[in-house]
């Protein structure tokens, strides 16, 4: 027998925009449940340090998430963390999630901010390697590379500063990447190139990794003249985008682009009429704290809009 259990609004991910919609409905007395497959805050979990969160000088990506977490709690907003969700019905007037097999969530509206995982190089041995040399997240594992030498593959702001704080443990840092120049911000760039401990592999890209039981080198082809180097290295972290956490919602009618992003309105409406889309499960421009923030407050104020039939 399925337990029930109704509420106004049911928040898919407990990231940035999730803990934010949870603070605003909780806040307006508006009944909500965040329902999180991992542990609630995200990617800003996996952030060393934040240094762009606006009235926050510098503060971890852990603290800053366990903060929005007492926050939301504080409002009311309900946390379920580590779900299983099993079923999800989103066409109705009524959504509903199932969770294993024994409790079925309701409600109204739902708001979706699933978030997003780091993408894969898909070369021989990153699936060998990967936690034995090869990492996708500074904070958890820089600590393991205390002077030892690492390669930081990619060209965005992600990299770039993840690869600064990695000098913090690493003796020496290079960064692989495939064009000759980085789409970063200016002030990213000039940190890298001012830190004596980085230096550069541009116009390459790493085509398979080695080692025994542990990580042990890689090899790379530069692109421009097609030769192939090894590089003996202790560790390589990779930060070269994004894909959205949507593999859930292909199984329901709500609209993707080509990427598996959910096409959301500015309202954060979604084409299913009470469901929205919020952070950077959706498809947009930037994904940063910041917009994940924005989209969660937009979506939570027209969930509640919503509810209320205006
Ligand atoms: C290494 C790194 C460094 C970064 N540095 C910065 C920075 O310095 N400043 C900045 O502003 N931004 C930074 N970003 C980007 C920023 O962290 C993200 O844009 C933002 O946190 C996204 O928030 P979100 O809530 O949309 O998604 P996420 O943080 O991805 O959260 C999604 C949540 O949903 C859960 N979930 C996933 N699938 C499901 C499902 N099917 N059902 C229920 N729950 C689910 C996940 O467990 C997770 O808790 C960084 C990102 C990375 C990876």
């Amino acid at each position: 027998m399925m337990e029930e259990k109704k509420y106004d609004v049911i928040i898919l991910g407990g990231g940035a925009a999730g803990m934010t919609a949870g603070i605003y409905l909780g806040r307006s007395k508006v009944n909500a449940v965040v329902l999180d497959t991992g542990t609630v805050g995200g990617q800003m979990v996996l952030t060393y340090e934040i240094a762009n969160y606006p009235g926050v000088e510098l503060t971890t990506g852990y603290q800053l998430s366990s903060t929005m977490k007492k926050q939301a709690k504080s409002f009311g907003c309900q946390i379920k963390t580590n779900v299983k969700i099993t079923d999800l019905s989103l066409d109705g007037a009524e959504k509903t999630v199932t969770v294993g097999d024994k409790t079925i969530y309701k409600a109204p509206a739902l708001i979706i901010a699933t978030g997003g995982r780091s993408r894969m190089l898909n070369v021989p041995g990153e699936t060998e390697f990967k936690g034995r040399g090869i990492s996708y997240c500074a904070t958890c594992d820089g600590d393991f590379f205390q002077d030892k030498e690492i390669i930081v593959v990619g060209g965005g702001n992600s990299a770039l500063e993840e690869a600064v704080a990695l000098t913090k443990y690493a003796s020496k840092v290079t960064i692989l990447h495939e064009f000759d120049h980085f789409q970063a911000f200016e002030h990213a760039v000039e940190e890298v190139k001012a830190n004596a401990k980085i230096d550069f592999i541009m116009e390459s890209h790493i085509i398979e990794f080695w080692g025994d039981e542990s990580l042990r080198g890689v090899k790379y082809k530069n692109l421009k003249t097609g030769e192939v180097h090894e590089k003996a290295i202790d560790g390589v972290f990779i930060f070269i985008g994004y894909e959205a956490n949507t593999d859930m919602i292909k199984n329901t009618p709500v609209e993707l682009n080509s990427r598996n992003e959910i096409a959301a309105s500015e309202k954060m409406e979604t084409n299913l009429p009470g469901v929205f889309a919020a952070g950077d499960c959706r498809a947009k421009q930037f994904r940063q704290i910041t917009t994940a923030v924005s989209d969660g407050t937009i979506a939570a104020l027209n969930a509640i809009n919503y509810i209320h039939g205006k």
